[in-house]
């Protein structure tokens, strides 16, 4: 699987340990090394997207609960905003694979 952000492709059985121990989500056990990100679109009345990235563009995107369409764009990401999937679309999937 790639990372929506980077393009990284990472192995979902291989977990890595999150390399920025200064952060709040920062534990010492492996975890995935792609996390899912909810994005909240400019305009309000548009549709929430679901992004999957790796720890260091997690990092980079600072996320507090979500991620604002804004703030997807300002890394400047391989998959815009428009071209990932709809959160609506993504909910009760166990596996995001068909999207990514
Ligand atoms: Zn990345």
């Amino acid at each position: 699987m790639k990372c929506c952000g980077c393009g990284a492709e990472k192995d979902m059985s291989v977990l890595e340990t999150y390399p920025f121990p200064e952060d709040e989500i920062f534990c010492n056990e492996p975890i995935q090394p792609l996390l899912n990100l909810e994005c909240q679109p400019k305009d309000k009345s548009g549709e929430w997207k679901l992004t999957i990235v790796c720890h260091e563009c997690f990092k980079k995107l600072d996320p507090d609960m979500w991620i604002s369409e804004n703030c997807w764009i300002g890394i400047n990401p391989i998959i815009t905003f428009d071209k990932l999937p709809s959160l609506k679309a993504t909910i009760g999937c166990t596996s995001l694979n068909i999207f990514f």
